[in-house]
């Protein structure tokens, strides 16, 4: 996968990903009721949000924790997009629900946990719908290229990456925020990347921090975690923002995301010279 000549650019509703537009992605991590969701919506649309993020099935550490309200879900996310004009991304977790899931979303997310799962990558990607593909926790840059090869080779060429943070032996956060892999993403590949800074730390104090460094990394867009009220979210409460901190970020962001301009210059240049010798390019 070659980043010279033409990029990848994905069409959803009325705007692209990895165009110029820097777009955030944005919702709870479960989709819990129509009022936690709605509230949600408009609130995040309001600070510039795209896409409305939300899970419906849901991909848990432990089978005893919330696994989604499924169907009610998707239910729940289509009348928020008719409500508010947002896109929906959500996550599909196997092969079966894909049809289901492709009549809902406008992006199928395909979770770390699935990122190997070649048989869903290949339903994904037929149901024609743009494909979010987080990085595995313990995939390589090298594995996550071979994965959106997948999608790339079953007739689906609206491909998202998604750095979302992996394992090390650091411990103090939830993962480690690979900004560099997004970096060497936008080097190697023609694919848009997206910065998942919620997952990447799991701590909600360091959302906006993150969210600047995948910026400034040459990410094309974010995925951000927000609920009405944290404290009693279902799932990943602690990663989470309450609506005026969602507001503050993206205010705050604004002069980030006006110089993406200069970090383009530079890939440019880097694609002329230095890329040509990184061994990674003829992975994926
Ligand atoms: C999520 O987006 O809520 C999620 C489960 O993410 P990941 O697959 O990156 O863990
Ligand atoms: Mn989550």
């Amino acid at each position: 996968m070659n980043a010279r000549g033409r990029r990848t650019v994905v069409p959803v509703l009325d705007f692209a990903i990895g165009a110029d537009e820097f777009v955030t992605m944005a919702g709870p991590c479960s989709v819990e009721s129509e009022q936690q969701l709605r509230s949600t919506a408009l609130r995040v649309r309001r600070a510039g949000a795209r896409v409305l993020r939300g899970g419906a099935f849901k991909p848990r550490s432990s089978p005893y924790a919330f696994q989604g309200l499924g169907l009610e879900g998707l239910k729940l996310l289509v009348a928020a997009r008719e409500e508010t004009g947002l896109a929906i991304v959500t996550e599909v977790m196997s092969e079966e629900d894909v049809p289901l899931v492709a009549e809902y979303a406008d992006i199928l997310q395909i979770g770390s946990r699935s990122m190997e799962n070649y048989s869903l990558l290949e339903a994904a990607a037929k149901s024609g719908r743009p494909i979010l593909l987080k990085r595995g926790m313990v995939a390589t840059i090298a594995d996550l290229l071979r994965s959106a090869q997948v999608i790339l080779s079953n007739g689906n060429p609206n491909v998202i990456l998604c750095e979302r943070g992996i394992r090390t032996f650091e411990t103090s956060l939830r993962n480690t925020f690979d900004a560099a892999g997004i970096a060497l993403l936008k080097q190697i590949s023609h694919l848009p990347v997206i910065a998942d800074p919620s997952h990447a730390c799991g701590h909600r104090g360091l959302v906006a921090a993150l969210a600047r460094i995948g910026i400034a990394a040459g990410a094309d867009g974010m995925i951000v975690e927000v609920h009405p009220n944290p404290e009693k979210a279902l799932s990943d409460g602690d990663q989470s923002l309450d609506f005026a901190e969602f507001d503050a970020m993206m205010a705050a962001l604004e002069p980030w995301i006006a110089l993406r301009a200069v970090a383009a210059q530079e890939e440019a240049f880097a694609q002329n010279g230095h890329a040509e010798s990184c061994p990674l390019e003829a992975a994926g």
